[in-house]
C-alpha cells in the first residue's frame, strides 16, 4: 500500500538533504551565513539514509531528490548515491539538486553510481550580478557544471532560478534564449517566504503569469501536454520547435498542494510533510532507539496523516515555517 495523507494524496516524493551547509551565501536562501543547525552527531549517516530510504520506497516512495544545503560539500556523495541506486526499479528516478560548485569534479562518479538526472541553480547570466546574488564568483562554474551534466548525459538537464523582483526579473528573456541554445529545462520559480534574512516581501514576488508573459511576448510557448499533474511546474515548448524547455513554478500565486505529492527529511533525520511546517517529525531518534523495521513503517505512516493540508502565505495570519529553506532541503 502506497504512503496516503488525510487529504488521500499519495506520497511517491522524498526529498532528502544531505547537509545544512552551503558554500554560496544566495540572499534569498542564507543571506548571512549562519552556522548549521544541526551538530555532526545529530546529522544521519550514509547508512542511516539507505536504511531509512529502503523502508521509505518499499512504501511506495518512487523518486528521490538529494538537496540541502549544498548537498556536495558532504564527502563521498557518491558512494550514498551507489547504495540508493540498489533501490531500483522501485526506486524510479534519483536525482540531485546543486548550486554547480562541485559538480564537475563529481559528475562521471555521479553517473556511474546511478545518479538519474540533475538541477543545477542559476540565477543570473551576468558575473556581476550573479556575485551580487550568490555572494560567490562563480558564474563560470556553473557553466562548466552544466556542461559537465551534458557531457555526462544527465539528459533533460535542468537550471533553477529563483526570480526576485528588482534582482533578476530584467533576465527572463536572456534566460529563455539561453534555455533554447544550451537545450536545458529553464525553471523560474517565484520567491517564497523561506529565506534565513527574513527579508521577504510580497512585493518581491513575481508572479508566474509575469514571467509567462515576459517570455511569451519574445519566445512563444506551447503548454506541454500532461504538464503539471503532481509536479510542481507549468512546462512548455518553444511554439517555433527550438530546443529546450521552460517550467515556471509558482507556489506563492497559484498554490498546488492539492497536488503535493512530497515529503522531506533533513539532514538531521526529522521528516517534514510541507516546506511550511511548523513542526517535524524526528525519525532519526526513532532509528536511532532501535525501533523494528515495522514500527519505523509505522511512525512514517502516521506522520503522512499529518501532511498539512495547503500552505498558508497567502492567509493574513501566515505563521513562518519553523527552519529556512537551506536548513530544510529545497
Ligand atoms: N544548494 C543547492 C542549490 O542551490 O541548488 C540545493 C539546495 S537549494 C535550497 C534548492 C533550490 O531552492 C535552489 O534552486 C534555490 O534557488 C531554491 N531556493 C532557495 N531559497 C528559495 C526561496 N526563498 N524561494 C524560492 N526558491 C528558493
Ligand atoms: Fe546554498 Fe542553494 Fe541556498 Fe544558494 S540556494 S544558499 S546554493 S542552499
Amino acid at each position: 500500500m502506497p504512503l496516503r495523507d488525510a487529504h488521500n494524496r499519495i506520497i511517491r516524493d522524498l526529498r532528502i538533504s544531505l547537509t545544512d551547509r552551503c558554500n554560496f551565501r544566495c540572499f534569498y536562501c542564507l543571506p548571512n551565513g549562519e552556522p548549521p543547525l544541526a551538530r555532526k552527531e545529530t546529522i544521519l549517516t550514509f547508512e542511516e539514509i539507505a536504511y531509512v530510504t529502503d523502508i521509505f520506497v518499499s512504501l511506495g516512495i518512487e523518486k528521490i531528490r538529494l538537496t540541502g544545503g549544498e548537498p556536495l560539500i558532504r564527502k563521498d556523495v557518491p558512494k550514498l548515491v551507489a547504495e540508493l541506486a540498489k533501490l531500483k526499479p522501485a526506486l524510479q528516478d534519483l536525482a540531485l539538486t546543486t548550486n554547480g560548485f562541485d559538480f564537475p569534479r563529481h559528475a562521471a562518479a555521479l553517473k556511474a553510481t546511478g545518479l538519474d538526472r540533475v538541477t543545477i541553480s542559476l540565477d543570473s547570466l551576468d558575473r556581476d550580478k550573479f556575485l551580487d546574488i550568490t555572494g560567490v564568483d562563480a558564474l563560470d562554474k556553473v557553466y562548466t557544471a552544466i556542461d559537465a551534466a551534458k557531457k555526462y548525459g544527465f539528459e533533460p538537464v535542468k537550471i533553477n532560478a529563483c526570480v526576485v523582483r528588482g534582482r533578476n526579473d530584467d533576465e527572463m528573456v536572456n534566460f529563455t534564449r539561453f534555455a533554447r541554445e544550451y537545450d536545458v529545462s529553464m525553471r523560474f520559480i517565484e520567491f517564497m517566504p523561506l529565506d534565513s534574512g527574513h527579508d521577504w516581501s510580497r512585493e518581491m514576488v513575481v508572479p508566474g503569469r509575469e514571467i509567462h508573459e515576459a517570455i511569451n511576448a519574445v519566445y512563444p510557448l506551447r503548454l506541454k501536454e500532461k504538464s503539471r499533474g503532481s509536479e510542481t511546474s507549468w512546462k512548455y515548448a518553444f511554439a517555433d520547435g527550438a530546443p529546450g524547455e521552460i517550467g515556471i513554478i509558482a507556489p506563492v500565486t497559484e498554490m498546488f498542494c492539492g497536488a503535493c505529492s512530497r515529503i522531506r527529511l533533513t539532514a538531521d533525520g526529522q521528516i517534514r510533510t510541507c516546506l511550511f511546517s511548523t513542526n517535524e517529525h524526528n525519525l532519526r531518534d526513532v532509528v536511532r532507539n532501535g525501533a523494528s523495521r515495522q514500527e519505523i513503517v509505522g511512525f512514517i505512516e502516521d506522520v503522512v496523516m499529518k501532511k498539512e493540508p495547503r500552505h498558508y502565505i497567502n492567509d493574513a495570519e501566515f505563521v513562518p515555517a519553523s527552519r529556512t529553506m537551506s536548513f530544510i532541503g529545497g
